[in-house]
Order: C-alpha cells, then structure tokens, then sequence
C-alpha cells in the first residue's frame, strides 16, 4: 500500500522499514574476533566450562556487584537452580509478579511449590511492593522480583519486606544487566541474581545461555554443583542436580560482546532519550504513555515500552507493521490467566494493573545500533498511525 499522502516526507523514502532488532548489525563488528576464538576452541576441544567460561563468569561478577558467578545454561535455569539450591519445593509459596516472562513462573511451579502472583506498579510495570506485602503468609518462602525491560524493581521496599519476614529474594535480572539500584548493581541486591544471555537480551549470546551471581561463598558453591548434577567430585553426588552446564562458544561470543557493553548500554539509554525528545517534540506523548524511568535506577532500557489506551493498540500495532516498523508486545497474556497456570484459580480481574498493562503495552526498537533516521521514521510512523482515525484509514 502506497497513501499518497506519504509522499511529502523525505524520510518515507529514505527509509522503508525497522526492524525490532537487528541482532546481526552489533554481531558482524566483532565477527572475526569470535570466529578466530571459535576456532581455538574447536581446535582445543575444550567446550563445556574451562577458562573462557571462567572469564565470563568473573566479569560478570564483577558488572553485577557480586563477589561470584556461576555460568549455566539459560536464565531459565538459573531461576530454576537458585530456587533448588534453597530447596524450595511443595508447601512453599513464592511470590514473583504475572507481568512477566514465563520462566519466572515455571521455575516455582516445576519444584512444586505454590505460584503466588502480585500486581504491578502501574508507573514501573514491576512488582509493587504493597501488594507483595498483602500476599505474604507463613507459608511464603521467597520473592521474584523482576527488573523488568531493564529497570529495577522496587529493591528498597521489596528488601525490607523480605527481611522483616525473613524471605529469600531471587532477583530476575534476565532483562537488566548492569542496571543499577540507589547506585549497587543488580545480582547480588538479593541473595542470587539470576541473568540470561539469550540473543534478545542486552547481553546476548548465539545461542542459550545464562549466569547466577551471589555474595555467599557456600551458596555459590551450591549452584555451582546444582547445575552439574550434584556432582563434585567426578562421579560423587551429594545432591541431585541437573545439566545446566555454560557452553564454551557461548562464553568465547559473550566475552566478545562484553568488552562493548557498556557502549551497547549508552546507546539505549541515549535511544530512550531520543525518543522522548521526538515524542514530545511530535505531540506523539500526548496520545500515548511513554515509560517512566525511577530517580533510583539506571535504566539499560532492554525495551522501551509505551502505553496506547483502551483498544487502540493493536490497530496501531498493525498500522506500524504496514510502514515496515517491527514491534512486539511484551505480554500479551499475563502469567495467571496463563492456560497452564489455571488450577491455580486466577480470575480476570484479580490483578487489574497487570492486566491493563497487558492491553496497553507496546516495545519498539530500541537495540543498539538503532539510527536517529530510523528512529525518526518509528516516531513518525506512529504520528500517522496514530492520527490515522481522523485522517488515514488504516485497514485497506
Ligand atoms: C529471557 C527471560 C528469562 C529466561 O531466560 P532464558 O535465557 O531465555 O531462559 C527469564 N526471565 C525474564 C524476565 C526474561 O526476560
């Protein structure tokens, strides 16, 4: 489809599309780098744990203020170890947030402890505080909190609450590496950091993996053997553990990646601020919510997320994809009105935030290597969109 309208922006022609992220443009500046390291590895043979591995994982403890890290293979399963190494199991009630990514929710459900949803701050899109405090009982063994799209829970409230009730504090930090609370970085706020290096997230690797960070030595030690059977030494089980070893190619690609982190980090944080002086600038952040980022915390911006109200965001969401802009809606379904999760006896309406952010909620490109023009062309995408009731007809 070619409105005629469009014809008038130079930009229109410049640009034909952007997509939500575009993994290969940060990848192919440091290609040959982790192809020659690849190629040692293959040649050495070397490709679970060894020295590569441990690089990464001290590097890692050192971004996350933790005195140690332990590789794993996904930060699902860094969720899942961290909670065995507690032995959390039936009888335990966890409280972690529905707005969130599934896996938060599946590690508890998979030891068999009870899942405990609270709702979100509205303003933060991460779990309130208030209401994990209505939700704790005797019963209640831990908290997830997740620093969602790269910002921060809410670590002063939820770390008082949970000393005061004596509660495990699991951070989920899949999203928000080397974001940072009132200055200490996430991973060892709580008792165990949790991170994944999926390819999406701001350290993304070619493939699955993820890491736990901690303070406490025997805790460390624990994870360490948990997520390699139980086993130390070779063949002597003193838990039963499971296969969630860090793969050396992994690792080689994630140190890569990590000598530019903080660049990666700079230009998100200096996209979100683009975006705002566009959307103010357009009169785009009077039609829509544009996120709001706490005074406490460093935001590495995983997502930048913006609010269109009441029905309109999937027509928008639509009318993007027709002008080639990638979008995604992160999530669309919240964790207790998930399926899977309906023994449970979650109804709609049980966490109203939760669900009101479901409807609304939009991401857009963000990623590093994001152009001001493409930028530009996202923002005045949406302005047509989004104006496009009073002018533009969308569909056909
Ligand atoms: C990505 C993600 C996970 C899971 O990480 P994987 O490495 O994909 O297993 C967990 N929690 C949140 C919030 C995530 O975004």
């Amino acid at each position: 489809m070619a409105p005629a309208q469009e014809s008038s922006t130079s930009l229109t022609k410049e640009i034909s599309s952007v997509p939500l992220l575009d993994v290969g443009r940060g990848n192919k500046k440091i290609r040959q780098e982790i192809l020659k390291k690849i190629s040692e590895v293959y040649d050495a043979g070397c490709f679970v744990y060894g020295p590569d591995c441990r690089e990464l994982e001290s590097r890692i403890a050192e971004i996350s203020s933790a005195k140690y890290a332990i590789g794993c293979a996904s930060g699902s399963e860094a969720l899942l170890v961290a909670l065995m190494a507690h032995d959390i199991g039936p009888g335990d009630e966890v409280i972690l947030p529905s707005f969130t990514f599934f896996a938060t929710a599946s590690a508890v459900w998979r030891l068999g402890a009870k899942v405990v949803f609270a709702d979100i701050d509205p303003s933060t899109f991460n779990m309130d505080a208030k209401h994990v405090e209505s939700l704790v009982n005797s019963n209640t063994r831990a908290i997830i909190p997740v620093h969602l799209f790269g910002q921060c829970a809410d670590m002063d409230l939820l770390g008082k609450l949970a000393d005061q009730h004596g509660l495990l504090v699991i951070e989920d930090a899949a999203q928000s590496i080397g974001a940072k609370f009132n200055g200490k970085a996430c991973g060892a706020i709580g008792h165990v950091g949790c991170f994944s290096f999926y390819p999406t997230k701001n350290l993304g690797g070619c493939g699955d993996a993820g890491m736990m960070t901690t303070d406490d030595e025997a805790l460390s030690i624990k994870l360490r053997r948990l997520a390699n059977h139980g086993m130390d030494p070779r063949y002597y089980h003193s838990l039963v553990g499971i296969n969630s070893r860090l793969d050396t190619f992994q690792a080689v690609a994630l140190n890569a990646k990590l000598n530019h982190l903080e660049e990666y980090t700079s230009s998100r944080q200096d996209n979100a601020s683009y975006y705002r002086e566009l959307m103010d600038a357009s009169g785009l952040s009077e039609m829509l919510e544009l996120p709001e980022a706490d005074s406490r915390c460093e935001h590495v911006w995983n997502q930048f997320t913006v609010r269109i109200s009441a029905g309109r965001r999937d027509e928008v969401r639509a009318g993007l994809k027709q002008r080639g802009v990638g979008s995604e809606i992160y999530y669309p379904v919240p964790m207790h009105l998930q399926e899977c999760f309906q023994s449970l006896g979650y109804r709609q309406g049980d966490l109203p935030h939760t669900e009101k952010a479901a409807q609304e909620v939009l991401s857009l490109p963000i990623f590093p290597e994001l152009t001001r023009l493409e930028q530009e062309y996202v923002v005045e995408s949406l302005v047509r969109v989004m104006r496009g009731r009073d002018g533009l007809k969308l569909a056909s």
